[in-house]
């Protein structure tokens, strides 16, 4: 045995055991607050990595105390969930990554009423017998929209999966090519239209399409006509596109049923707050397509889904396809929605109530007033000087009203001791992690997303990652 090699063994051998960790004081503490095989498992995985490091040469001395913080850190992150809250300062309310729409406690409410029981999802209390899961929202979402009838799926993707599939399988569907979309990288309309069995016809160029490319492609192999909201990019300068009513026209002169995919989903009149590109689901209905299709967690506010509204007749050939049974959604999703529909009756409620909506038309004076605070909070904590309020610009995010420029303001922080990626990233590694965006080289706290409640805790995670 070589000299090296002696000491390898003699620094092995003084590795406490795992027992030996477990019966230790920190031992006896962890097993009070965490589950046993987590604690276990922990122990176990920061000795096996000690000793690891002891053979290959990389550690000469054992360190107690730092193994212990290792082992309590690996515990910690067994046993924390791995989705969890997270803060948004990143301005961008519809953030599909962080999760889309934030739902209010009286939503939340509704869902914890009706799942931490037995419900009558799909029991008919009247009649006491077998019900549908479907007439909770459908009276409703008839009454927001002025749809005949109504259906929720899984998400609008899921929608509009299925309502090609029920009405287009093996026959074609004429889209323009200005609203061949992808959206979000997974969701394509061609690959859409593909997985569905349904062929799809193009029509038009990119940015002009005329009526008569419609109907000059309409055959007796034609099954629809559908229209695409270009939701996250929009076509400017030299473009054409048919609108809706004159589609709708020719879907009746042709007995052909009109479909469109709307996307985010407004169920707002936002001419009120000076943003005329985005039609309400309302209008759409009310231009006389047979089937409308939007995502829950957009615009709309509410939780994940995919609803479709239009003509009775339609809506009941969805009903019985095989593939809204795979496509349905739970009783949670049902009770958000509920509750999410309900603010809607009364459109200043639904302001009032609806996060989404709060956040995206709250006045710019109140973000200000929010970033101010923050700064303030900071500039206590930290250097004052490189910390200042910043006039910006955000999006709603969520390839929703993605022309509109929503004006914001942010706390703009330089950090002078470690990079400003290094401050991203600590503030990413936290509890509760904050997403901040990097703009000029400063970390943009944008108060757009952030919460009045959250501010003492942004504050207090920046200075420490400063520090
Ligand atoms: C967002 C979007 C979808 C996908 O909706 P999900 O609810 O995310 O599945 C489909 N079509 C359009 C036009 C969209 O904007």
């Amino acid at each position: 045995m070589t000299l090296e090699d002696r000491k390898t063994q003699q620094l092995l051998s003084t590795l406490p055991s795992v027992d030996e960790l477990l019966k230790s004081p920190e031992g006896a503490e962890w097993l009070a607050g965490y589950h046993r095989k987590i604690v276990v498992q922990s122990v176990r995985d920061v000795l096996a990595l000690v000793r690891k490091n002891i053979l290959s040469g990389s550690t000469f001395d054992f360190d107690r105390a730092a193994v212990s913080a290792d082992i309590d850190r690996q515990i910690r992150s067994k046993a924390s969930f791995s989705l969890r809250q997270v803060i948004n300062a990143t301005g961008i309310v519809l953030h599909t990554n962080l999760g889309r729409a934030v739902l209010s406690d009286r939503i939340l409410q509704n869902v914890i009423a009706v799942s931490s029981g037995f419900s009558n999802l799909e029991y008919d209390l009247d009649a006491g017998r077998r019900g549908k899961r479907h007439v909770h929202t459908r009276r409703l979402i008839r009454e927001v929209t002025g749809a005949e009838d109504a259906f929720i799926v899984n998400n609008n993707a899921a929608a509009v999966l299925l309502c090609l599939n029920t009405l287009a399988k093996d026959r074609q569907v004429i889209v323009s090519r200005g609203e061949l979309v992808e959206i979000g990288g997974s969701f394509r309309v061609p690959d859409v239209m593909a997985a569905s069995n349904a062929l799809l016809r193009e029509v038009g160029t990119t940015n002009k399409t005329h009526l008569r490319d419609y109907t000059d492609a309409v055959t007796d192999q034609t099954a629809l006509l559908l229209k695409v909201h270009q939701s996250n990019y929009c076509i400017t300068g030299f473009t054409e596109d048919v609108p809706v009513s004159e589609l709708v026209a020719v879907g009746k002169r042709l007995d052909l049923p009109v479909m469109y995919d709307l996307g985010s989903g407004c169920l707002l009149d936002l001419r009120a707050y000076g943003i005329h590109s985005e039609p309400s689901v309302r209008e759409i209905v009310g231009a006389g397509v047979d089937l409308v299709t939007f995502s829950g967690d957009k615009l709309l506010g509410g939780p994940q889904g995919g609803i479709i509204v239009g003509k009775k007749r339609y809506i009941e050939q969805l009903q019985k396809n095989p593939l809204a049974r795979a496509l349905r959604v739970d009783k949670m999703t049902i009770a958000a929605f509920e509750a999410t529909f309900l603010a809607y009756l009364d459109e200043r409620h639904a302001i009032a109530e609806i996060p989404v909506l709060q956040m995206l038309f709250q006045q710019p004076e109140e973000i200000r007033s929010r970033a101010i605070k923050l700064a303030n909070r900071l500039k206590r904590l930290v250097s004052p000087q490189h910390c200042n309020v910043i006039k910006d610009i955000s999006k709603a995010g969520g390839g929703s009203l993605p022309e509109i420029e929503f004006t914001t303001y942010a706390v703009s922080i330089r950090p002078d001791q470690i990079s400003v990626n290094e401050l991203e990233r600590r503030l990413r590694a936290g509890t509760p992690p904050i997403i901040a965006r990097i703009k000029d080289n400063a970390l943009l706290l944008d108060a757009r997303t952030i919460s009045s409640r959250e501010l003492p805790l942004i504050a207090a995670a920046v200075a420490s990652s400063l520090g």
